[in-house]
């Protein structure tokens, strides 16, 4: 049995995993793992994100090592303090913490500049005067090597006052850049003298006007790895290709032995959604989505209002696993993870989305009563609840037909269901208004039916949920459906994936009817309403003016009735 169990433990584990563990086996770095998760604070995080996290404080966690938060922030120009803190909200929602190691790129720019002059003073670094676009240019193709520049031979003086003159604010923005001198026939084209520094003068929401010159991303952050004693840099695939820049600079300027090993995995893609701050925030933008926690959208705080719980995501995040190989993850996928979650954890509810008025003929006038109804059926320490049944009642309009098909187990004239917790009711009669819709319906119950009866037991095809006319609550409900109609809506060459947005993603429901318990609820509280889906209270949402989210439909049975119908 324990041998099995090592086994199947041994199997399961992912390259990273094995990869640390053999670290460790040989004692590198002291046998200390030290991970870091190094967000830009250019927008919000999104779930490809909580990959990364989930590994980066995962690993740390499981090794009885650390992990780092530093914000790569060496672009002022598209960095706010807003996203800092929302990313820092994300992150220990999502159940991690990074104690009091919270870093900053921009607190290692004193150092990074220093590193910058002495590559200038080897020889290693060269200020150019040609703008980003024609060094671009100059780059070559991976079949042909690229131009020199005709700044590569400037003396090393002339190069150190340029880049002091840089760092004055003397000359434009996109006027001069400091490139590393490697080699312009690299096979790698990211060593082909790339830029390391450029002029800025937009303020840094953290070192204000001290800098006029910021170093490029891939100059700060192998360094910075360095820095904070990293011993795994755990990042997507696409930075495999920057590695041996990383490396380059580690070794020119570093004198120990100890290096970052950095190790790359494959990113979460999903389904039906764009994946980038960049296009997330174009969303944002033109109003596409009511914000960057809009419940349509993959990023954390909009998986939040959706009703996603953190166990949900990380839940997730385990199910697809870390490999090298690029892929799209279902959407459906996710929506597993929630309800699994859900159905242990969400109390069962009515709630009508389109009502439909049933009155009881023979039900006494003025009476209500009370019926005791299971909280969740999964789990019985959720108890019950108390739900008042009254002469008047909403159900769904849906669950009525006047001319229903072979196996429409629902209310129709003649028709018996069973009112769930309640009785037995058999459609006597429906009104309709001038327009012909039905406004309506009469029913006749069994009052021998309800549980204690004589017929308690009594068993009929449909059981509909409802709620008490008088003693509801008015709702709004929000139905979210995909935000784009395509599955891959940036894998098309050439066209822009706001041409795949889906016109219905939302759907606001006004005048929905809840079950009065729903009265206390507050925001982010989860239910599931019966028959429905799971939904989650939204921050709108005030006492006398509930708002709910639906997080994710039920799987439909109802679906495969239809399917028969038809
Ligand atoms: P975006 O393209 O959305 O702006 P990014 O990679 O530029 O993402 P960063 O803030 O630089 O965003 O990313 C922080 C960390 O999160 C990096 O280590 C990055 O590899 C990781 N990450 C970003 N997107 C994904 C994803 N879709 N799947 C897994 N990890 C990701
Ligand atoms: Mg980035």
């Amino acid at each position: 049995m324990k041998e099995s169990e090592d086994i199947l433990k041994t199997e399961s584990q992912h390259f990273i995993e094995q990869t640390i563990e053999k670290d460790i086996s040989e004692g590198k770095n002291g046998g200390r793992i030290h991970t870091r998760f190094p967000p830009e604070p250019n927008g919000y995080l999104h779930i490809g994100h909580a990959k990364a996290i989930c590994l980066d404080f995962g690993m740390a966690q499981k090794y009885g090592g650390m992990c780092n938060l530093r914000f790569d922030d060496t672009n002022p120009t598209k960095e706010d303090v807003e996203y800092v803190d929302a990313i820092k909200e994300d992150i220990n929602w999502l159940g991690f913490t990074w104690e009091e190691r919270e870093y900053y790129a921009s607190d290692y720019f004193g150092r990074l500049f220093d590193f910058a002059v002495v590559l200038i003073k080897r020889g290693l670094a060269y200020v150019d005067d040609q703008r980003a676009e024609t060094i671009s240019e100059q780059k070559g193709t991976t079949t042909q090597p690229g131009v020199l520049s005709p700044y590569r031979g400037r003396s090393i003086e002339e190069n150190l006052t340029l880049f002091y003159r840089m760092n004055e604010g003397e000359f434009a923005e996109g006027s001069r850049v400091l490139r590393a001198k490697i080699d312009m026939a690299s096979p790698n084209m990211h060593m082909r003298d790339p830029i390391i520094y450029r002029i800025l003068y937009t303020p840094h929401h953290r070192t204000g006007t001290t800098w006029k010159v910021y170093p490029m991303y891939d100059f700060a952050h192998g360094q910075s790895d360095y820095f904070e004693g990293i011993t795994h840099s755990l990042c997507t695939l696409e930075f495999e290709v920057h590695r041996p820049l990383y490396d380059w600079f580690v070794d020119q300027l570093m004198d120990s032995d100890y290096r970052p090993r950095q190790i790359e995995f494959n990113r979460l893609n999903l389904t039906y959604t764009v994946m980038s701050k960049r296009k997330l925030l174009e969303l944002v933008k033109d109003g596409v989505v009511r914000g960057w926690d809009d419940p349509r959208m993959p990023t954390l705080c909009g998986l939040r209002r959706r009703g996603y719980t953190p166990e949900s995501i990380r839940r997730f995040v385990e199910l697809i696993g870390y490999t090298k190989v690029e892929a799209i993850n279902d959407v459906s996928l996710l929506e597993y993870a929630i309800r699994e979650d859900m159905n242990k954890r969400a109390p069962r509810v009515f709630g009508v989305l389109n009502p439909l008025k049933v009155i009881i003929t023979n039900y006494p006038e003025e009476a209500t009563e009370e019926v005791e109804l299971v909280n969740n059926p999964e789990d019985e320490t959720h108890g019950t609840r108390m739900v008042p049944f009254g002469r008047e009642l909403y159900i769904e309009q849906e669950d009525f037909m006047e001319n229903p098909p072979h196996k429409f187990f629902r209310l129709a004239p003649g028709q018996e269901v069973r009112l769930k917790g309640a009785y037995i009711v058999r459609c006597e009669s429906f009104k309709k208004n001038e327009n012909g819709e039905i406004t309506e319906i009469y029913c006749t119950y069994d009052p021998e039916t309800r549980s204690g009866g004589a017929q308690a037991d009594r068993k009929v095809k449909g059981t509909l949920h409802w709620v008490s006319a008088v003693h509801c609550l008015d709702a709004e409900v929000r139905l979210y459906d995909r935000l784009f109609i395509d599955e891959d809506p940036s894998g098309h060459k050439d066209i822009d994936p706001r041409e795949y947005l889906n016109p219905g993603s939302l759907t606001v429901l006004t005048g929905c009817k809840v079950e009065p318990s729903l009265g206390n609820a507050s925001a982010l509280d989860k239910f599931q309403f019966q028959r429905l889906g799971y939904f989650c209270v939204d921050y709108d949402s005030r006492p006398g003016r509930l708002v709910f989210n639906r997080t994710v439909s039920l799987k439909d049975t109802w679906a495969k009735v239809n399917k028969e119908e038809k």
